[in-house]
């Protein structure tokens, strides 16, 4: 499986990792399943590919403005702020992470080929791809009829091409590039999707399974790795291609270009568990794509803290023990079965959902079985849910300063103040405190409307 991956000249907005949590559902129900995956991710740290027009500003050379630090510093740095949050949403590590600027001999010698073959031509500012010389070449994947983009409506016309929509596979180098390399067509730097048919085939053959990316993905980008791969080996590229729909922050795609995007970061800044956003995540699945709201947040906040509040108390009730229902259990077969249809992950919590209510009952083998059961549906949901069992539920910072206070004005005799505060930790953190004659208790409760 190849992942389409990050570019890493700024921080990944929450659409990007929502794409990757995406991915990764689908390595670990493969796995759940009992097949082998092997994983490859790129990193794209080349500044000048991220586009396809010839025109606009290099993105890389802005990071670099921006940082005042050189591309690899910089590219380096994003990618280590990008695996942090993928670990905080528990993504799992590809096997293999592939650099762009690790792979320029793979890329010349893939445009070597497609020349040789006839499939690419050498032009005055650098290589292109004919595309008259592949069939069907913006049609494989279906995304809307090619007379609207194949003509590029982003790409300005430019002289040295045969055809409008042929497309660049090394650039010669201009003046002020940062990143250049030398090749057979003199100094330069490659095109935007040379990288992911270099690489994907050098880690995973010529032909392959899986092949992920986001929605903005299938044109160009997917239909130019289809043409160039293809015409270089004579053989089918990728089996099966997996697109992840656009996160839609109030109805808007959310795009670095429009400015103003979301990082993990700001969800956590909030107060949000990162695993909540994971869940949000999984309750939207991959097919429809995801309305982000603080709303949505609330309440996936609120059903995390539900599911770990009831695997707290059942993993105690059960003494830690948990086990295996004898045979398939009909909970399990039916988790299984709602992944293995399309990744239906919202489908897959509700299935989810009828263990945590075994899990509730006060029947001790019922609750057994469901945190067996949970645990092992965990191996797809990444919720860590075996450290919820066994986690001292204790209260954050804010939580803390907020309680603290209110303990101050009791002690004093402020019992407006008190109360208020007590108000607050309901109605901010869903937390009920209870003032018993041996101090005050605080249980959680979830937040009001969430
Ligand atoms: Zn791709
Ligand atoms: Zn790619």
């Amino acid at each position: 499986m190849y992942n389409c991956g990050p570019t890493v000249y700024d921080r990944q907005h929450i659409g990007n990792l929502y794409s990757y949590i995406a991915a990764d559902v689908l390595r670990r129900t493969l796995e759940y399943s009992g097949l082998r995956v092997k994983q490859v991710m790129n990193i794209t740290d080349v500044g000048h590919i991220v586009d396809d027009a010839d025109e606009g500003e290099d993105k890389m050379a802005v990071g670099v403005r921006r940082a005042g630090k050189g591309p690899l510093e910089i590219a380096s740095e994003f990618t280590r702020l990008f695996m942090e949050d993928r670990r905080k949403l528990n993504v799992l590590e590809p096997h293999v992470m592939s650099k762009a600027t690790d792979h320029i001999p793979e890329m010349i010698e893939l445009i070597k080929r497609l020349i040789e073959k006839g499939n690419a031509y050498v032009a005055a500012d650098g290589v292109y791809f004919d595309t008259t010389t592949f069939p069907g070449y913006g049609t494989r994947l279906n995304a809307e009829p090619p007379d609207q983009r194949v003509a590029g409506a982003r790409v300005e016309v430019n002289p040295n091409k045969r055809h409008p929509s042929d497309f660049a596979l090394w650039r010669g180098a201009k003046p002020a590039d940062l990143q250049q390399w030398d090749s057979p067509w003199g100094r330069g730097n490659p095109g935007w999707h040379i990288e992911c048919s270099a690489m994907s085939m050098k880690y995973l053959g010529e032909s392959f399974d899986i092949h992920t990316g986001g929605e903005d993905h299938l044109f160009p980008h997917h239909e130019c790795e289809i043409a160039q791969s293809e015409a270089a080996t004579g053989k089918p590229f990728v089996r099966c291609w997996v697109h992840v729909r656009f996160l839609r922050l109030d109805s808007e795609r959310m795009a670095k270009s429009k400015g103003g995007f979301l990082t993990l970061d700001d969800v956590v800044g909030w107060g949000y568990d990162p695993l909540a956003f994971r869940l949000l995540a999984l309750g939207a699945g991959y097919r429809t794509g995801l309305d982000f709201t603080r709303e949505g947040m609330n309440a996936a906040q609120a059903r995390l803290e539900r599911w770990r509040r009831t695997i707290r108390s059942a993993y105690a009730a059960t003494k830690g023990r948990v086990s295996e229902p004898e045979g398939e259990h009909a909970i399990t077969r039916e988790f299984h079965d709602t992944l293995a249809d399309d990744l239906n992950t919202p489908r897959a919590l509700a299935a989810a959902e009828k263990a945590l209510s075994l899990a509730a009952t006060t029947d001790i083998d019922e609750q057994e079985r469901a945190l067996w059961m949970l645990f092992d549906m965990d191996r797809v949901l990444g919720l860590s849910l075996r450290d919820a069992a066994v986690a001292k539920d204790e209260l954050t910072a804010d939580e803390r300063e907020v309680f603290e206070r209110r303990e101050a004005a009791r002690t004093a005799g402020d019992y407006a103040k008190s109360d208020a505060l007590r108000k607050e930790l309901l109605e901010r953190f869903g937390i009920q405190v209870k003032d018993t004659k041996d101090g005050t208790r605080w249980e959680r409760v979830g937040r009001k409307g969430a």
